[in-house]
């Protein structure tokens, strides 16, 4: 018998920063108050600062999903034609958001691993001058994949299209110039690199979307930009908020100040470089080869080994839990993540675990060969 301690080394929810889950015990706490207040519009202002944006930023209760949802039912209307960039199970998600409300959508599908090409979607916006929206993941966290926001971005501003971002494992992992780039609509979600727990959504919105929104047709309630506009404003959300939550955030958003968000983007892809590195030291394939963004990294299962037994294997020998492929892309890959609150040393007991469970299980590697890569990676980028 040995002690496991149980790590969550999953995309989402990610490791807790401590502090942010001892902030939430003071959340005896009523949301009508100055108090609450105070700590409401320290969020939307850190958020804002973190996210690098002129743009307003709301926060909702809700999963990232939420968010995805309402900036559909809150700035389209019946019949619009989108295009939704499809490359993984989220890009699925947006399509099947936008099927849901009626819009009209064009959508460009790729495999499973790859990222949609920016020459694609600007012929598709060529093709249909009355597009009012476009969609995409900036990483696609089932796959591992990263979409070019910047050069999409810089193609639907020159449309009257607006350009909506699921960024949910975007942010924090990758650089997004929001207003340079032309990012309109940008969400985000609590559990991933904001390392509290699932609950909280964030949307940036630009006046060209607040624009669009003005027409809008669609039905909704709960979620109200406008409303949640006002209300933020005036230091509240529009309904009951997740108060334990939004202390939390309070918590981690200093703590993502303090360190910059630079760096945390930085350690992120320094992590999933070394991550890289190491998959190709132990002969395994990236699923994500030709587009790996540093969000999460998907690794194929060596030939005849179902990726389940390593996730398996991860849970019962090391209390460590680690995220399978989603769909169809079950039993074929596994997933590593880099987003929050990971460091170093997380990934050289992640890499150590995995190269035990591929000997125990008839891929036989030398030991240290994927933790030494990533210590080669770290060395290196200590010296700077
Ligand atoms: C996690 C995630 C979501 C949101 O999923 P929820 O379960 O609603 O939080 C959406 N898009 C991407 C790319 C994600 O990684």
């Amino acid at each position: 018998m040995f002690i496991k301690k149980q790590r969550l080394l999953t995309p989402g929810p990610t490791p807790l920063y401590p502090p942010a889950l001892h902030a939430m015990m003071a959340s005896d706490m009523h949301h009508r108050t100055e108090d609450f207040r105070k700590v409401y519009r320290a969020c939307l202002a850190d958020l804002k600062e973190v996210m690098g944006t002129a743009n307003d930023v709301l926060m909702f209760a809700a999963s990232g999903t939420g968010a995805m949802d309402a900036s559909v039912s809150n700035l389209f209307s019946k019949g619009d034609k989108v295009i939704v960039c499809v490359a993984g199970k989220f890009g699925e998600r947006w399509r099947d958001i936008v099927k849901a409300y009626g819009l009209d959508a064009t959508v460009l599908t790729v495999p499973y691993g790859q990222a949609v090409p920016v020459a694609q979607v600007e012929a598709a916006l060529a093709a249909e001058p009355a597009t009012k929206g476009v969609f995409v993941q900036a990483s696609e966290t089932s796959t591992g994949a990263a979409h070019d926001v910047r050069a999409m971005g810089l193609a639907v501003a020159k449309t009257d299209a607006i350009f909506v971002v699921d960024a949910i494992t975007g942010l924090g992992t990758m650089p997004l110039d929001i207003d340079g780039w032309g990012l309109d609509v940008v969400i985000g979600g609590s559990q991933k690199a904001f390392m509290i727990p699932p609950g909280l959504a964030f949307m940036s919105i630009s006046p060209k979307a607040w624009k669009l929104g003005e027409t809008g047709n669609l039905p909704h309630y709960y979620f109200n930009l406008k409303k949640e506009k006002k209300s933020g404003d005036a230091g509240e959300s529009s309904w009951t908020p997740a108060t334990s939550l939004i202390l939390a955030l309070g918590e981690a958003l200093k703590y993502v100040k303090s360190i910059g968000m630079a760096e945390l983007i930085q350690n992120a892809e320094m992590l999933a470089r070394a991550t890289r590195l190491a998959a190709e030291r132990l002969g395994l394939e990236l699923f994500s080869a030709s587009s790996p963004g540093s969000s999460v990294t998907a690794i194929t299962a060596p030939a005849g080994m179902d990726s389940s037994v390593i996730v398996k294997e991860f849970r019962s020998r090391f209390g460590s839990i680690i995220a399978n492929g989603q769909g169809e892309m079950k039993g074929k890959i596994f997933r590593i993540a880099h987003l929050g609150y990971f460091d170093f040393s997380d990934l050289f007991a992640m890499l150590a675990s995995l190269e035990i469970i591929l000997n125990a299980n008839g891929y036989p590697v030398p030991l240290g060969t994927g933790v030494a890569a990533a210590q080669e990676v770290y060395m290196q980028a200590a010296k700077k």
